[in-house]
């Protein structure tokens, strides 16, 4: 290639969303000139959403670390020193070596979760270093590890159905999604369903873009979609609406959840939903008489204090009214169960897996307060992540990165809250500067995302990262001698039934391959039941309760556990939220969802994508609003037992009466100051999985005197 010439390639959006965009990167003398939507990809069909299409802005920003750093201000301040990569690690291996040496290795504690999602560079990437270590293990429950549980205890690990299917459905519910900004590439499916005659409802407390293009939108209060859920079945079961043969070949615990939902009235579940009792007997009439009805279920969910047992209810819904049998019909969640990823592979052996200190991410602040009951941890080191912004209890958090005698490595692209409290950052590599191959959560197509630049300055791919690590700590691993095409090679059972026909070579060449599976247009995998669970069939009464592993080994390093065994109950319980139920000590509901142009953190600090999002904001309801004296775009703190913080006040009806609605993954600024949303929501856990609770965190909102 001349200097002049331009070279197209097949990539994939590395970003830790559904819809794994299939990409067409044009390359100019050597660099990233412009990314478009890969028209071809039969789920994605072109399009990449606002986070994406300005893609070669955010690989060239002048703000891209380029060079290792070692820090000389205060820790938080991001005052820093550019040194080579020897002197990095040099530095690296000497303060873990004495860490080991003075603490042993369970004093350090690595962290990292989906800022990049590819097989090779993403959640599991410094897994076998770690594990080779034998530090203490990171446990990844940000996102889904309570709708995950509440899956493999319902239906089992299936990928269920397709979502391309979604076009034979004849009645959506869009439960706790805002499709429109997460999952984008699916709406055209809905929309070609709602076309052909299907109602869509969409249950959220906001009525966000996707509930505005609802046939019906129901306002649900933050934290109670168990109890609708659980009204449902009372209606669907008491209102004869059961598929009685499906219920009686394909399910395990009927008669006890007759009895468990006898109580769950509309007229009770009004009460705690805030959703009228005629709407929840007219939703779940239509739900059964529909044919084929299709749940989607959103992340959201899980989110409160009895968020996975709300997942559970849901997710025995379909096998209530027999919805499984048609295409089209049934739960879609994350078909990720269909990738035939060797995660075992990947992660490698712990050589203390029985009782290494296991240390969930969500509850960073309290583990660097050392007080999680285990050993202190002197060294975190963090790549793919950035807790400082995604983590609860952020003031704490963020008090526990201020330890001066905490040292703390980040690998990053840009310099993040949690970098400027780094002794050491370095600078990573971004997609299309590295090879990777990209599973889905939100599709059944296998994406390759090849190495199309050279990456600039120092930085280095992941998977490099670890190779160098590796070298210094004396990790004694053939892993780390393979090139990524040879990890790759690895890191897939190639030779699976849904692989067939697929190759890294096939792969090169097409981009992208859907796993050997149905037909979207006939996929029907549950019509005759054979759900993999252990009774084959679906729970309604979970036998996993009485000691199944309520955290997925993919989330812990590969450690597999079990420390909720035998304190879950066999049917799907519902729990007012913690925070604001009835006992609320402040009177507003926070949600905190996904932002629209941000992905999780990411793009925080990117002029165009901040321009899209707007300030940090606080939406609210007129009634909260003038009841407190606010205005439309004044501002206003909201405060908690927590923290407070300062935003933005959006007066809408879009938001519920009593919630208030602020996204994630603000960063830090000049103009808000230190704290973001993550400084009001607590560290505690919903009920399955370990789960996030975003979605229970009771404020008060005042207005700020500009006088
Ligand atoms: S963030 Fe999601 S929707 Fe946007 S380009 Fe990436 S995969 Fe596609």
């Amino acid at each position: 290639m001349t200097a002049t010439e331009s070279q197209q390639f097949l990539g994939a959006c590395p970003h830790d969303c559904p819809d794994t965009c299939s990409m067409v990167v044009t390359v100019t003398d050597g660099k990233v000139e412009k990314v478009r939507g890969n028209p071809d990809h039969p789920f994605t069909r072109g399009g990449l959403c606002v986070k994406v299409t300005d893609f070669p802005n955010h690989l060239y920003s002048p703000d891209r670390l380029l060079h290792p750093l070692r820090r000389i201000g205060s820790k938080g301040l991001g005052r820093f020193e550019e040194i080579t990569w020897d002197e990095a690690l040099d530095e690296i291996g000497t303060r873990l070596r004495s860490i080991i040496d003075e603490h042993g290795p369970e004093a350090i504690l690595p962290y990292s979760y989906l800022g990049n999602m590819g097989i090779l560079n993403g959640l599991t990437v410094g897994d076998r270093f770690f594990n080779g270590l034998g530090t203490a293990v990171s446990e990844r429950t940000f996102c889904d590890g309570g709708g995950i549980t509440a899956y493999i205890m319902t239906v089992g690990p299936t990928a269920a159905v397709d979502p391309e299917s979604l076009v034979h459905s004849r009645y959506i519910i869009i439960w706790a999604c805002n499709v429109l900004s997460n999952n984008l590439h699916l709406w055209p499916f809905i929309e070609e369903a709602q076309r052909n005659g299907a109602k869509v409802v969409c249950i959220d407390p906001v009525r966000h873009r996707t509930a505005e293009k609802a046939d019906w939108h129901i306002p649900i209060r933050p934290g109670t979609d168990g109890a609708l859920a659980l009204a449902m079945m009372h209606v669907i079961i008491t209102e004869d609406l059961v598929d009685v043969d499906y219920v009686a070949n394909h399910t395990v615990g009927y008669d006890d959840l007759v009895a468990h939902v006898a109580d769950c009235t509309p007229e009770w579940a009004e009460t705690e939903t805030g959703v009228p009792a005629d709407d929840i007997r007219t939703l779940a009439r239509e739900y059964a008489a529909a044919s084929p009805s299709l749940i989607r279920v959103g992340v959201a969910l899980e989110r409160s204090t009895s968020g996975g047992n709300a997942a559970r209810a849901v997710f025995s819904l379909p096998s209530l009214t027999g919805a499984w049998r048609e295409v089209g019909g049934g739960v879609l969640q994350m078909p990720i169960w269909a990738f035939p990823v060797n995660w075992d592979e990947l992660h490698g052996p712990h050589p203390n897996a029985e009782s290494v200190q296991i240390i969930n991410q969500w509850r960073l602040g309290d583990a660097l307060a050392g007080e999680h009951g285990g050993q202190e941890i002197k060294s975190l080191f963090v790549y793919n992540s950035n807790p400082a912004v995604v983590a609860g209890d952020q003031d704490r958090l963020r008090r526990g990165l201020a330890r001066e005698d905490l040292f703390t490595v980040v690998s990053e692209h840009f310099m993040t809250d949690t970098a400027r409290y780094a002794d050491i950052v370095l600078p990573s590599a971004m997609a299309t500067e590295h090879t990777d191959l990209m599973f889905s959560w939100g599709h059944l197509y296998l994406t390759h995302a090849p190495k199309m630049v050279e990456p600039p300055g120092d930085c280095v791919p992941n998977t490099e990262l670890f190779r160098r690590l590796a070298k210094v700590m004396g990790v004694d691993d053939p892993w780390f001698e393979l090139t990524d095409d040879e990890q790759l090679e690895r890191a897939l059972d190639w030779t699976a039934p849904q692989m067939e026909g697929i190759t890294l070579e096939r792969l090169r060449t097409d981009g992208y391959a859907r796993l050997n599976l149905p037909d979207a247009d006939v996929y029907r995998p549950h019509a005759e039941g054979g759900f993999p669970t252990p009774s084959g069939k679906v729970e309604l009464a979970a036998s996993m309760a009485a000691g199944g592993n309520f955290v997925a080994p993919l989330f812990r390093q590969g450690i597999p556990g079990n420390q909720d065994g035998g304190k879950v109950a066999a049917l799907p319980t519902y729990k007012q939220p913690a925070e604001t139920g009835e006992a609320a000590e402040f009177p507003l509901s926070l949600i905190s969802p996904k932002a629209h142009a941000f992905m999780n953190s990411q793009y925080g600090n990117m002029d165009k994508q901040l321009g899209q999002q707007g300030p940090q904001a606080c939406r609210m309801h007129p009634s909260d609003a003038e009841a407190r004296g606010i205005t439309d775009r004044s501002q206003v703190r909201v405060f908690n037992a927590r923290s407070e913080i300062r935003a933005m006040a959006r007066v809408t009806d879009s938001v519920m009466p009593g919630v208030v609605s602020m996204p994630m993954g603000h960063w830090s600024s000049p103009e808000y100051g230190e704290a973001t949303v993550n400084a009001l929501n607590s560290d505690r856990y919903a009920d399955l999985g370990r789960a996030p609770t975003f979605s229970d965190t009771a404020v008060e909102v005042e207005p700020i005197s500009t006088e």
